[in-house]
């Protein structure tokens, strides 16, 4: 009798100890998935930068009407070649651009490495969203951290 009971709880932890297994497996894949797309964003975020860019250059050094966001990926699109790079996979929302630099020259801008020129619509679960700024440079933020979005 009583050794049956003790090979009972053994058989009921090892179930437990089975399905603590399984859950810790599938949260980690979860994370990696997860990791995998906050890259991705950031990648995106850097080649629509890029386009934006490479877009000035070629207009006279001025940016677009950024607060026709649209128009601006169409502008851009034939810089990158790849619209999907536009929205980011973690919440499959566009990018929006800062409106405020419209019509503006990037080297007119006094902190080219602070102001932003396009960022996450939302943030990511973790509270972080991806931001691009003036000189190209493209970085993690948290959403609620004062960002200069204004080019004066
Ligand atoms: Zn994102």
């Amino acid at each position: 009798m009583r050794l049956r009971t003790i090979k009972l709880i053994l058989a009921v932890m090892g179930v437990m100890t089975v399905i603590t297994l399984v859950r810790v497996i599938a949260y980690q894949a979860r994370c990696n998935i997860y990791r995998s797309d906050v890259s991705q964003c950031i990648n995106n975020a850097k080649v629509v930068s890029t386009g934006l860019m490479m877009y000035v250059e070629d207009n006279d050094g001025l940016y677009p009407n950024l607060a026709d966001q649209p128009k601006t990926r169409q502008l851009i699109t034939p810089y990158i070649k790849n619209s999907s790079v536009y929205v980011c996979p973690v919440t499959t929302k566009p990018f929006m651009f800062a409106s405020d630099l419209s019509q503006k020259r990037p080297r007119d801008v006094k902190s080219l490495a602070n102001v932003i020129v396009l960022r996450d619509q939302a943030a990511h679960t973790d509270g972080f969203l991806t931001v691009g700024y003036v000189d190209g440079h493209v970085k993690l933020v948290k959403a609620n951290q004062p960002q200069k979005t204004s080019a004066r």
